[in-house]
């Protein structure tokens, strides 16, 4: 009978089963191509979440840029409420970036 104690540790099962020389029946080479094909499915997707995380990062900080940008900008030349509003409760900057009048 075996129990926990005379079990073979996962680490030994995993050597044996991950090695290319080592001797397998059908299923343990199936295991086999079956734990690399996830890992190498692991590293794609951890290789595009990175990529993901680090565009988020960038896509963040230009949105921190563009609001302070919107906090700061001033009227537009043709704005008629240049004297009764400040610049930032006015979209007059946004429809002159936009090519409107
Ligand atoms: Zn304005």
């Amino acid at each position: 009978m075996t129990d926990a104690k005379q079990a073979t540790p996962a680490a030994a099962l995993e050597q044996q089963i991950c090695s290319a020389v080592e001797p397998k029946n059908e299923r343990e080479w199936w295991a086999h191509r079956e734990i690399e094909r996830l890992r190498d499915r692991l590293s794609v997707e951890t290789l595009a979440l990175v990529e993901t995380l680090a565009r988020a990062e960038r896509a963040e900080a230009e949105a921190a840029r563009l609001q302070a940008a919107i906090e700061q900008a001033p009227h537009d030349k043709h704005c008629v409420y240049f004297e009764i509003s400040p610049a930032n409760d006015c979209d007059c900057w946004k429809r002159a970036a936009l090519g409107e009048r």
